[in-house]
């Protein structure tokens, strides 16, 4: 067990437009997640192994909420099923949090 309170998962990803094959001008993102994403258990580590977790289209990690004759609906989450560490997604080409937080001394 971990009881850093400030520890939380980085999810980065990287986000690419594409243009919609199906519709002129139109374009559609996709998100793929780093490769080298820590995570921040096992459990989840190897669930992501496992199964498809990432969500293409929303950036997020998504677990299936319902599963219909149409076909399952995701929910994304923001937190781990695991160990409950807070999930912070991040968008490759904006990092700018990764640099350490200057402390301020007074
Ligand atoms: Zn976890």
């Amino acid at each position: 067990m971990r009881y850093l309170n400030d520890f939380s998962m980085r999810a980065i990803y990287k986000k690419e437009t594409h243009e919609d094959p199906e519709s002129e001008n139109n374009t559609y993102s996709n998100f793929t997640l780093n490769r080298d994403t820590e995570f921040c258990c096992e459990q989840f580590k190897t669930l992501c192994k496992k199964f498809t977790v990432w969500n293409y289209e929303q950036g997020k990690f998504a677990i299936v909420n319902k599963i219909t004759y149409e076909g399952h609906s995701v929910q994304p989450i923001d937190f781990c099923p695991f160990c409950g560490e807070k999930i912070e997604y991040e968008d490759e080409n904006n990092l700018k949090k990764i640099k350490k937080k200057k402390v301020k001394e007074f």
